[in-house]
């Protein structure tokens, strides 16, 4: 605690006019508390919080000892409506009528190294789950993959 911002005011130790909260967690955890729970049903979000704490008080990590608290906050993880759209209705797929007619295709990458071809292609009809494997390179470019399509599936 060296510099000028710092004073002793009373039993207090202040940072720039704020309290400085010592390293205790329940202490801190209190203090985050009494800045975060308004009302039981209504907590703040984190910026909030951290806004009004960062009036009064402060201690290093202040924001990042917040931000933990009000994201593990049990209570709004089980009572606050989530703001993301709803998935909608379950969409029963398309009966297939014919073999490949549709495909899935990927990749398996990060393989050992054998015979510098590292990457399987995999080409999947969804009818059937019949499925094609062709090894390859990362570097194939979308030419030599049309190619390796034409040729094996
Ligand atoms: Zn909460």
């Amino acid at each position: 605690m060296k510099g000028d911002e710092w004073e002793i005011e009373r039993d207090l130790v202040l940072k720039k006019e704020k309290v400085y909260v010592s390293k205790d967690r329940n202490l801190r955890l209190e203090v985050i508390w009494s800045h975060y729970n308004v009302l039981v049903a209504e907590h703040r979000e984190r910026r909030k919080t951290t806004e009004l704490m960062m009036r009064n008080y402060w201690w290093s990590g202040v924001t990042r000892n917040v931000g933990r608290y009000v994201k593990k906050c049990n209570l709004c993880q089980r009572i606050k409506n989530r703001t993301e759209a709803s998935v909608g209705k379950l969409m029963v797929n398309e009966v297939l009528k014919k073999a490949w007619t549709h495909l899935t295709v990927d990749f398996i990458t990060k393989l050992l190294l054998v015979v510098e071809k590292y990457v399987i292609l995999i080409v999947c009809n969804q009818l059937s789950k019949m499925a094609h494997f062709m090894i390859t390179t990362g570097e194939t470019s979308a030419k030599e993959l049309a190619r390796l399509f034409r040729d094996n599936v």
